[in-house]
């Protein structure tokens, strides 16, 4: 959890006030940019109702709550927050990466990682593998079956029953493709 000294810190920011911080010390420098900024984009655009509502981490990634506006600007800046934990130590906050340690997320320098851990990739993959392997084909109820498009609908089918159908991985990206043209030709 956060040091005293961090805490101190981050408590003159009025925006967290009220709030519990619930991470570590190796975001202390983001959160307490990001407030600043927020607070100083508020006065020079006159927001008052501005809440923050929780700062914590999840899955080894900030979530930033907050209330009181639909600012595009304030949201963005807050993403942006979030999306760059994804490669500062908790820890420290040098360069690192998230990771997976026996189910736990965090987000570790070459430091701070614990050995033995996975990248969130190999962890993926991993997974994917796991839930392969418990996966019943919709035909003959084999286990090991993967996902497929049969044309209407997903389906899991073993190697014997799986037709000439494309896979789902297939089937999302034609589908994101299709959704980014449509998007694009409005
Ligand atoms: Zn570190
Ligand atoms: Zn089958």
């Amino acid at each position: 959890m956060l040091s005293t000294e961090n805490r101190n810190l981050l408590k003159t920011i009025s925006i967290y006030d009220k709030i519990p911080f619930e991470f570590n010390d190796g975001w202390t420098d983001l959160i307490y940019t990001l407030g600043k900024n927020i607070e100083m984009y508020c006065k020079l655009h006159n927001i008052t109702t501005f809440e923050v509502r929780q700062i914590k981490e999840k899955f080894a990634t900030l979530r930033f709550y907050y209330m009181g506006t639909n600012d595009e600007f304030l949201r963005a800046m807050v993403r942006e927050a979030e999306e760059q934990t994804e490669i500062i130590c908790e820890k420290c906050g040098k360069r690192g990466k998230t990771l997976v340690d026996d189910g736990r997320w965090y987000t570790a320098c070459k430091e701070h990682t614990v050995d033995g851990s996975l990248t969130a990739k190999e962890f993926k993959v991993i997974q994917d593998a796991r839930s392969k392997a418990m996966r019943k084909c919709n035909v003959c109820d084999t286990r090991g079956a993967d996902g497929y498009w049969d044309g209407t609908t997903l389906t899991n089918r073993c190697e014997e029953h799986r037709e000439d159908f494309i896979t789902d991985d297939e089937y999302f990206i034609h589908w994101e493709e299709e959704r980014k043209n449509a998007i694009k030709n409005k």
